[in-house]
């Protein structure tokens, strides 16, 4: 077994970092505070390549080929440089669970109308598969999709969608025949601008400001057949499939602010002073520290081994709930340990430590619930 990393990666990665570090500086406490998604961050990702990672080079992709490992080393250069945590998971969400779903089942006109527009930050993807009444349970989604000459017709609605208020294009999870449950569940690429798409305002949210996060409602939205993404009926295969690379990419940026977490807490315990000395020679605090590297190099083999798999093309299901269980309860314990060590600065929204565990809740939620996880795990155990 060879744990050693190509030198292209470690390469990679530090090109992110050194773009993140320089060129996406903003105002994060104040954009946080206002719930401000930036367009200029967002179009300076598209001008570097990072918008382009889940699509092939003659589709605007900005490597010779898509390579899982090489994007989650170059995330979580962006994670460590880049201290706006919603932009990781907002570039994370357009890449994965809509670029990578197009270039995998797309075809060639698909591919060539909205795969180039993604890869630029022109447009703007989302993922449309929850419902008010279809959380955990979400193959019993209700939107329904009916035929008619040339297309089907969209009623229904989507929540908590991650970029709906500014997306372009939406791949969007509706039934075609309830009588067959999961099995009529098909894929459309809905288009903003089509009549009868809305996409509703952003919601406001305990963390994660900078993304907005909303609704899209579909009343009576005609799709045109050459919008339907696979086969009709292929949506619940296609959604395991998004929601594969989601549960692998997602977090990967948060491994890059895990690792920030670490130096910030090692350099503050140094410095700062308590009964006489520094508070690292405390060892309740030292310890805190030391958890919160063990939960970082742990999640590290498992994202980097989930991110080998799908490059390998395999199929990784029980890998992926078990690292996106793993890194996502991690990266809140350890924004929890941030606050601990920093005490009341930690506390002030001005030391930007409280806005880690508030960022990082969401990652306990999306792209099913960590009892969802634990569920699949068990399920492998034949539970
Ligand atoms: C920040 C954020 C971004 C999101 N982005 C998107 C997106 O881009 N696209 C999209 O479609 N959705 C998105 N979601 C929605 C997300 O996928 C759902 O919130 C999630 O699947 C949980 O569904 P729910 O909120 O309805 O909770 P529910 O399913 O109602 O769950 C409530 C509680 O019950 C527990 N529970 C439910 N069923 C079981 C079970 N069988 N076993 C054990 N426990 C169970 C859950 O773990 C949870 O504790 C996002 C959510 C968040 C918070």
């Amino acid at each position: 077994m060879d744990f050693s990393v190509p030198k292209e990666y470690v390469v990679y990665r530090n090109q992110v970092e050194a773009f993140a570090t320089t060129e996406l500086k903003s105002n994060i406490i104040d954009r946080d505070y206002q719930g401000e998604f930036s367009r200029d961050l967002w179009r300076k990702c598209g001008e570097f390549g990072l918008l382009g990672l889940a699509s092939e080079p003659q589709y605007g992709g900005s490597h010779s080929e898509i390579d899982v490992l090489r994007a989650v080393f170059g995330m979580q250069g962006l994670g460590y440089g880049c201290n706006d945590v919603g932009l990781g998971i907002a570039i994370n969400a357009h890449l994965w669970a809509v670029q990578m779903t197009i270039s995998e089942f797309g075809n060639e006109d698909q591919k060539q109308r909205f795969l180039p527009r993604m890869a630029s930050g022109d447009w703007i993807g989302a993922h449309g598969l929850s419902e008010d009444d279809a959380g955990s349970d979400v193959y019993s989604l209700k939107t329904s999709a009916v035929e008619v000459e040339g297309g089907y017709v969209l009623n229904g609605h989507k929540r908590l969608v991650t970029l709906a208020p500014v997306c372009d294009v939406a791949v969007v999870f509706a039934n075609t025949n309830p009588t067959l449950g999961k099995w009529g569940i098909t894929a459309f690429l809905v288009e903003h601008g089509m009549k009868g798409f809305t996409r509703l305002p952003v919601q406001h949210k305990m963390g994660l400001r900078t993304v907005p996060i909303g609704r899209l409602q579909f009343n009576d939205c005609f799709v045109p057949k050459e919008n339907i993404l696979g086969q009709v009926g292929a949506g619940w295969s296609i959604s395991g499939y998004s929601l594969e690379y989601d549960r692998c990419c997602i977090l990967s940026a948060k491994l890059g602010s895990m690792e920030k977490q670490v130096e910030l807490a090692v350099d503050f315990t140094k410095k700062r002073k308590q009964f006489g000395t520094t508070i690292n020679n405390f060892q309740a605090v030292s310890h805190r520290i030391a958890s919160m590297k063990s939960r970082l190099e742990i999640a590290k083999l498992l994202l980097f081994k989930m991110a080998w798999m799908k490059q390998q093309g395999q199929s990784a299901m029980l890998d992926g709930a078990i690292l996106k269980l793993f890194l996502s309860e991690s990266y809140v314990e350890s924004s929890m340990d941030m606050i601990r060590i920093f005490g009341g600065s930690g506390y002030l929204t001005q030391h930007g430590i409280e806005r880690g565990l508030r960022d990082a809740i969401g990652g306990i939620i999306y792209a099913g619930t960590s009892d969802i996880q634990k569920n699949i795990i068990a399920s492998h155990l034949g539970l």
